[in-house]
Parts: structure tokens; C-alpha cells; sequence
């Protein structure tokens, strides 16, 4: 039988997924594989959304992120090289050009599987002469950035700016917030912008309370730098703001120079558009941030870059590499994150698609916001929750849903999302058979008294 060769670039979630599946899978299928994975880095499966949480001390160390390490990885039987950045592609030779501590070399290839992920955005006006981000200017993508924050906040308290209104720059002003420094937020649209704008403001009210400054309509476009070259103001527009570091977690891009030059389906941002297995053409694949979803709910590509789709894709793209037929789905846009600081805690969370998104998605949409508790109001436990739940007039279907709440009342976003995913209406979800009991919920559990409400206006 021949041995068939896969290689992988990219040595975290979606690649190590892929990995992984596809020597269980081919073991499945009677299959010879052998399995390399170039990784540019030192590091494998970590997990990078805990790092807002370790640099704000509640998670105690690096190595309590890292899922596996190379060793294992290699113990489990692949071929791992780490400090190895794949730099072109040559699928008609079948070959990738990668360069290590050995200098420039060539791997040959049957399957090669892109999961690149998508680095930070670092503006030309953020960077030093050798391109790096400047003194004092940071972003938080992987263990080092980490470890830099970790460094840079050590000390006395200093004035941090965070770049960036979504999920990272609220975590990341909470974990400053943790440590005693003061933190100054600016974002070019609102916070968290992809919250319809109600509930949006809901979570500015609770960055204020936090002792977060907040400017809305501020997008970060220069520094001004002290004479000894450290870091003294982050502008934006008109805004002058004194600081002494600056978080940048104004998004991503998909990292796919590699496979630049080849004729392959992707978005103007050069997101991968993989079919379901995650095949890209014959013998190349792509999992990851570097790709983009399919929305189950409109039926267009997005791009959603998140752990929970990169694990899915990279799973099925091996499984079908081994000789399985596993697929990735499509996504909902399901998202949670939190803001904690003093007394102000915010759980916020997301499925499918906001009001707008559904005007904008051509959807005749209607939408009804309910607030009332995560426990029966008598109860001691009771947390305040505000759920914004969206429908289509005429037909009844439910198209998604936004939440703000208390402590506990996040992962309520997960039963719409179910709701979504099995194609239940609005009036389902009203209806559906959800547990009750004083210390957990209200009789009519709060969710589908949310979509009651708005199964009232269909
Ligand atoms: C601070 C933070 C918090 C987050 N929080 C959440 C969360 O709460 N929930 C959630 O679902 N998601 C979260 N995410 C997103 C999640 O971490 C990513 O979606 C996930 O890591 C993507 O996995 P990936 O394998 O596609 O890409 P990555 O994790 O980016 O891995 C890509 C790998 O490829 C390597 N690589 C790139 N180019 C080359 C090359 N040319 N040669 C060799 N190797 C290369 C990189 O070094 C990297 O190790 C968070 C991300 C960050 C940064």
C-alpha cells in the first residue's frame, strides 16, 4: 500500500485538529498516512482565548493554556517542526517551500492543509523601522504577546489605551482593570459593534461602571512618541490621549500569502472559501481563521474567526483526508464574552443574526427586547438579564438573538442557538419544554418568555 503524505501549516486549533483526525481516520479506513505539520513558532494547541484571562492573573500560569505540547503531539505520532514558516506553494510540483533552523527547504505533499489562523492587525503607524509593533504597542494573539503584557504591566500602575471595542478589547480592559491601571477604550463605530445598537449600549453603561473611558467613533490612526522614544499619546482623528501602553485589538486579517498566487475561491480579504470536507482543490485544503464560514442562516460566507469553528473545520478536512466524510456545517455567528471589573459585570452573547444583519439580509424583521431575571425574582441568586430576540414577520422563523445579563446568564444565547440550528420557529421557542425551578429560572423560563413576547408581534 503507498503511504500517503499530508502537510499541515499551522500547528494550533484548526491544524492540530486536522492533524489528528486525519491519522484516527485514516487508521479507520485502512489507510498508510503520514502526517507533517509546520508550525513557525514554538508553540502548539494553546489556547489564546484564555490569554486576557491570564494576563489578568485568574488563570496562574502559560502552561495552564497549552492543550498539548510538541512532545505529545509528536508522541501521538506527527511529524511536528516547530520553527518551520512555510513560505510558498508549489502544488503543480507538490511541494512547499518552508524555512527553519536548517535554512530553505522542500516538503513534498499529497494533501496539504492551509491553517494559517489570522494574525493581529498592526498599522503602519503602530510599527517600528524593523516593522514590529513600536515601544509600548502590543497586540494579544499568541503565548509571547502574553508573556510581553504580563512584562509591560508589572509594576506601577500606568495608562493603558485599548484600540478596539469587541471581545478582546473588553477583556483586555478588564484585565488591566484587574491589576489597578487605569484604561482609556477607543472604537471606530460603537462597543461591540456587532451587537445591535441597544444592546451595545448596554455594555458601554457597563464599561463606565467598570471605570472604563470610553470614546465611540474613535478609530486609534497615530502615536506620539516621548524624546527617549517611549510610547506618550495614541491619537485618534482630534483625540489626543496620554498613555503609556497600547492594546491593538482592532481585528484580524487571514494569513494566506502562502497560496497567494494560486486561482483559489476566496473573499476580497483573501479569506479561504473551503467546500464543506474543506477542500480548496485537488490536494489543498484550509481550516481555520484563514478561512471563511458558511452562514447557516443567510447562506453567505462570513467571516467569523473564532476557536469553535477552527476546531469543527480542521476535524472534518482531516477526517476527509483519512478517507471519512465528515463536514463542517456552516456557523451561526454564536458568540460570549464578559466585562468584570468593580461593580460592574456584564455577560454578553450572540447567535445568528441582530435586527440590522436581518434588514441588511433582506429578512422583513422584527424584534423585541425583554428584560427580567436569570432566577425567580424572589431568589437570592436572581441576576438581571436583557434578552433581544429577532424573528420574520410572516413566517415566524426565528433568526437570532443578543443577550446582556448577569452572572450565569450568558449561556442561556446556547438554547436560541440550538433553537437556530434545528430550524425552530419563534413560537417553538416559546413553547419548548425548559427547566424551572426558583434558584435557576422563572416559571416561564426566561428565554422563551422572551420569544413569547415576541411570537406576540408576528
Ligand atoms: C485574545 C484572544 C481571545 C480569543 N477568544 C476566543 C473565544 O473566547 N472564543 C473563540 O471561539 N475564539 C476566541 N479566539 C479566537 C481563536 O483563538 C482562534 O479562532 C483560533 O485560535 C483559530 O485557530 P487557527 O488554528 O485557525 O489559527 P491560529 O490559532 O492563529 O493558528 C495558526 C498557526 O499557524 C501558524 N502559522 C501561520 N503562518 C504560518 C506559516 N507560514 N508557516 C508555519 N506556520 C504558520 C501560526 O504561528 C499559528 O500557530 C480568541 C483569540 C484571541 C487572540
Amino acid at each position: 500500500m503507498t503511504r500517503s503524505r499530508m502537510v499541515v501549516v499551522g500547528g494550533d486549533a484548526a491544524g492540530m485538529s486536522a492533524a489528528h483526525q486525519a491519522l484516527r481516520s485514516a487508521q479507520q479506513h485502512g489507510r498508510e498516512l503520514e502526517v507533517t505539520v509546520l508550525e513557525a513558532t514554538e508553540d502548539t494547541s494553546y489556547s489564546a482565548c484564555g490569554i486576557p484571562y491570564w494576563i489578568s492573573g485568574e488563570v496562574d500560569s502559560r502552561r495552564s493554556l497549552i492543550a498539548r505540547t510538541p512532545e505529545v503531539h509528536r508522541q501521538l505520532g506527527v511529524d511536528l517542526r516547530t520553527g518551520a514558516r512555510a513560505t510558498h506553494v508549489d502544488h503543480d510540483a507538490g511541494e512547499v517551500h518552508w524555512v527553519g533552523p536548517d535554512g530553505e527547504q522542500r516538503l513534498g505533499y499529497d494533501d496539504l492543509v492551509i491553517a494559517t489562523g489570522a494574525p493581529s492587525i498592526v498599522p503602519d503607524w503602530a510599527r517600528d523601522a524593523s516593522g514590529a509593533p513600536g515601544r509600548g504597542v502590543q497586540v494579544v494573539k499568541t503565548l509571547d504577546d502574553g508573556a510581553w503584557w504580563i512584562r509591560a504591566l508589572a509594576g506601577a500602575p500606568k495608562h493603558v489605551v485599548v484600540a478596539g471595542g469587541s471581545y478582546i478589547g473588553l477583556e483586555m480592559a478588564e484585565a488591566m482593570l484587574a491589576h489597578g491601571h487605569r484604561v482609556t477604550l477607543m472604537t471606530r463605530s460603537r462597543v461591540m459593534s456587532n451587537l445591535d445598537e441597544p444592546m451595545s449600549d448596554r455594555v458601554a453603561t457597563a464599561l463606565d461602571v467598570g471605570g472604563v473611558t470610553v470614546h465611540t467613533g474613535a478609530a486609534a490612526s497615530g502615536v506620539e512618541r516621548a524624546a527617549d522614544g517611549s510610547l506618550a499619546a495614541v491619537l485618534a482623528g482630534d483625540l489626543r490621549v496620554e498613555a503609556d501602553l497600547l492594546v491593538l485589538a482592532i481585528g484580524v486579517t487571514p494569513a494566506t500569502e502562502i497560496v497567494q498566487h494560486l486561482d483559489l475561491p476566496r473573499s476580497r480579504r483573501g479569506a479561504l472559501r473551503p467546500d464543506p470536507h474543506g477542500r480548496l482543490a485537488d490536494g489543498l485544503w484550509a481550516a481555520g481563521d484563514c478561512c471563511d464560514v458558511r452562514h447557516r442562516i443567510t447562506g453567505d460566507w462570513a467571516y467569523l474567526p473564532l476557536g469553535t469553528h477552527a476546531n469543527k473545520m480542521g476535524r472534518a478536512t482531516g477526517d476527509t483526508i483519512g478517507g471519512g466524510d465528515l463536514t463542517f456545517p456552516g456557523a451561526l455567528g454564536t458568540a460570549i464574552t464578559r466585562f468584570a471589573a468593580g461593580a460592574a459585570y456584564a455577560e454578553i452573547a450572540r447567535t445568528g443574526l441582530g435586527l440590522v444583519e436581518a434588514q441588511e439580509a433582506g429578512f422583513k424583521a422584527v424584534e423585541v427586547t425583554t428584560d427580567g431575571t436569570t432566577a425567580s425574582g424572589y431568589h437570592p441568586d436572581a441576576q438581571p438579564i436583557a434578552l433581544s430576540v429577532v424573528g420574520e414577520q410572516g413566517t415566524g422563523r426565528l433568526l437570532g438573538a443578543q443577550l446582556v445579563g448577569g452572572r450565569g446568564s450568558a449561556k442561556r444565547i446556547d438554547t436560541v442557538a440550538m433553537a437556530l440550528w434545528s430550524g425552530s420557529s419563534v413560537a417553538d421557542l416559546a413553547w419548548a419544554d425548559l427547566a424551572y425551578a426558583p434558584p435557576f429560572a422563572t416559571a416561564w423560563e426566561f428565554v422563551s418568555l422572551a420569544a413569547r413576547r415576541l411570537a406576540e408581534r408576528l
